[in-house]
């Protein structure tokens, strides 16, 4: 069984996330799309609100193989629980490179037999995040295509009132 591990704060989910797990999807025989409970960033969603909609979001898309589950602590030990040895991330701009380079390294030491790959952001996805999303939609701002459709009133309802 080839199983992978795509973690993000997913606050929340957007379309190039989306992208990433379908291509992950094709990979593998189980992809867990891992939403990170973590309090440091200061989420806008809380993780029960980011896994229901990842989770509707992947019934509409009729994605079989992937499964969302939150997690906390370190990555590597979640991945191990799920017996995963693929890690997935996304790459948008250059930024991203210095930031995933840097938690690759970290993962590496921790557990060496765990290797990260990277999907390349699609064109059209490359300046999307989900802060612009959350900047757009608390302003009222139309946030169509830019959000899985299944999840885009529940988001822009919920970043009116933020
Ligand atoms: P994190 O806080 O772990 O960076 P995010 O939810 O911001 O969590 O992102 C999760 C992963 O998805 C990261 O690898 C990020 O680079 C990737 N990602 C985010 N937005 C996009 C996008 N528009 N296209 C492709 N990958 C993306």
């Amino acid at each position: 069984m080839r199983i992978g591990i795509y973690p993000g704060s997913f606050d929340p989910m957007t379309i190039g996330h989306l992208d990433i797990l379908k291509e992950a999807s094709t990979l593998f025989d189980t992809i867990y799309i891992a939403v990170l409970c973590n309090s440091a960033k200061n989420p806008v969603f809380s993780v029960e609100e980011r896994t229901e909609m990842i989770r509707k979001v992947i019934v509409a898309e009729g994605i079989e193989n992937a499964v969302c589950e939150s997690f906390d602590g370190l990555l590597v030990d979640f991945a191990r629980k799920k017996g995963a040895s693929f890690i997935v991330r996304g790459l948008r701009a250059t930024s991203d490179f210095e930031y995933e380079f840097q938690i690759d390294a970290v993962n590496r030491h921790l557990e060496p037999r765990i290797k990260t790959i990277y999907f390349m952001a699609s064109p059209e996805h490359s300046f999307l995040s989900s802060s612009n999303v959350r900047e757009m939609g608390h302003w009222g701002g139309d946030i169509t295509g830019l959000v899985p459709e299944v999840i885009r009133t529940t988001i822009s309802e919920r970043l009116l009132k933020k």
